[in-house]
């Protein structure tokens, strides 16, 4: 059941470990350049992405990290890549990230840590089976190889699972997981190849704007090391990314939440296996040699009001109250975990938004403000064609996907400033990740944010037929 944001718990954040020797990437933070084409701030996936695409398209951007490179999200991401959703334009983002995966190492000559361990994913139910079916097609027009399973053949494929559990399987064999850390200095080695510059330990502390035309516009940032002119910013600072706007007086609808997986012991039947999405029973395993890493969407997620921004490298504590639902269902999928202990927990923030979509594009209030964050605990996959588009949508002012569903200004002005809207849909979004995806689905929550002015008279309306009809049973 969903609950509603005057309930929402807030966790004491405890820090089960901090990475050390961390690698180096970037240039003096004390030497920052006074003026750039482009500032990324966000040494993440999303922001290391769009610095690679922009500087491939000739631009002089640069990277602001607060801290480390991978130290927010993206070092802790399960890392699972698929490249089947129940819509054609993430397909094609998909696919984007794919073409960018398969072609770094020979760019960079780093490998960008794609293990193609191949996917299943596992239908408990009729109307599943069917979604599957319609994936399995979808990925077909887009040159996407897949195909349906009996419980028999998935077995086959993954000897730990219940046969017993399901009724079909849609298997995709390209699919896989990505190192983040990998993929982030792949990326950056292409992307300095080509001058794009990287400023670790250099925190972005003001966005600068100026209104004297009539339309505000966005002049520079600041850092401790000094002003950076420029008329372009990329907000890529995921769970952190509400720092921006809020700092000229803006918002957007954006939540951070706690997201979770564990890691097993040893199984040794797992090695080799693919990875699995049990949508129906909103879990998945990431395999990582001969342990699994389970992670799920569960009804009662721990919403973040903020993220400190000292939290880097670090993790809060998991709690398995919350989390244990997972597992009975991951059990029932895997009999083999009744047995296996789990080695470690990783519970990390992740942002969510109220339509499940990112959030990217222009910010209509401010010339030269872009987004490109609310990945909705997809960033990994989705990092290489959503920053593919950003940099076209920045060069040319659109991009080449028709990306609306994207696109900052698909909400209205009330919309990105209504907090209490954006917790309640965030958390529809966290909880509804796996849900079969119908057309025109109407969320739960956030209802009556906006009424049109003959809502009350048509409620009356449907009222009164209801009462008749009701009388006349
Ligand atoms: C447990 C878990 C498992 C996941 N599993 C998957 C998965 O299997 N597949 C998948 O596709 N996605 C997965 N995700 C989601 C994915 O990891 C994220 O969407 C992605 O890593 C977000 O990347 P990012 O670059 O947007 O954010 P981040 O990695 O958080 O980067 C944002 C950066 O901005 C920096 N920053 C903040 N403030 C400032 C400032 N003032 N100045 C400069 N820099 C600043 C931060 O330090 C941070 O490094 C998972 C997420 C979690 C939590």
């Amino acid at each position: 059941m969903l609950r509603s944001s005057n309930l929402i718990r807030q966790y004491k954040i405890s820090c089960t470990r901090k990475l050390k020797n961390v690698r180096n990437y970037s240039n003096d933070a004390t030497s920052v350049p006074k003026q750039a084409d482009v500032v990324i701030i966000g040494g993440g996936v999303i922001g290391c992405s769009t610095l690679y695409h922009l500087t491939r398209k000739g631009v002089k951007a640069i990277l602001l990290e607060q801290a480390k490179i991978t130290s927010g999200t993206t070092w802790h991401t399960a890392g699972l890549f698929w490249r089947l959703r129940p819509n054609d334009v993430e397909v094609q983002l998909l696919r984007g990230t794919k073409n960018v995966l398969d072609s770094l190492e020979e760019e960079t000559g780093v490998n960008p840590g794609f293990i193609q361990n191949g996917g299943l994913f596992i239908a408990r139910t009729e109307e599943r089976v069917q979604e599957y079916q319609r994936l399995h097609t979808l990925g077909h027009f887009f040159g996407i190889e897949s195909q349906m399973l009996t419980p028999q053949e998935t077995v086959r494929l993954a000897p730990v699972l219940n046969g017993n559990n399901f009724t079909a399987a849609l298997y995709s064999p390209g699919d896989g997981c990505v190192d983040p850390s990998m993929l982030c200095s792949a990326l950056i080695k292409g992307a300095t190849a080509k001058g794009g510059k990287v400023y670790e330990n250099c925190p972005v502390t003001n966005i600068l704007t100026d209104p004297s035309s009539g339309v505000t516009k966005i002049v520079g940032v600041e850092t401790p090391s000094g002003t950076i002119n420029t008329k372009c910013v990329v907000n890529a600072a995921g769970a952190w990314s509400r720092k921006f706007p809020n700092m000229i007086s803006l918002d957007i609808p954006l939540s951070p939440m706690k997201h979770a997986y564990i890691v097993t012991e040893s199984i040794p039947e797992v090695k080799n296996m693919p990875n699995v999405r049990d949508h129906d029973a909103s879990v998945y395993f990431r395999i990582q040699g001969d342990a699994i890493c389970i992670g799920g969407y569960e009804n009662n997620p721990v919403l973040l009001k903020e993220v400190p921004s000292d939290f880097q490298f670090s993790l809060y504590e998991l709690d398995h109250s919350i989390f244990d639902v997972h597992m009975q269902k991951a059990t029932e999928l895997c009999p083999a975990l009744q047995t296996a202990g789990i080695k470690s927990t990783v519970c990390g923030p992740e942002s969510f938004t109220p339509d499940h979509k990112p959030i990217m594009g222009e910010d209509p209030r401010v010339g030269g403000l872009f987004y490109i964050c609310g990945f909705n605990s997809a960033g990994m996959m989705l990092s290489g064609g959503c920053a593919e588009q950003m940099a076209t949508w920045i060069i040319k002012g659109r991009p080449e996907l028709p990306m609306f569903a994207y696109d900052i200004r698909r909400f209205t002005p009330s919309m990105r400033n209504a907090r209490s809207w954006t917790i309640e849909t965030s958390h529809e979004s966290y909880v509804k990740n796996y849900s079969v995806v119908y057309p025109h689905d109407q969320f739960l929550s956030g209802r009556n944010f906006k009424i049109g002015p003959f809502h009350e008279v048509r409620f009356q309306y449907v009222n009164t037929i209801i009462i008749i009809s009701v009388k006349r049973i």
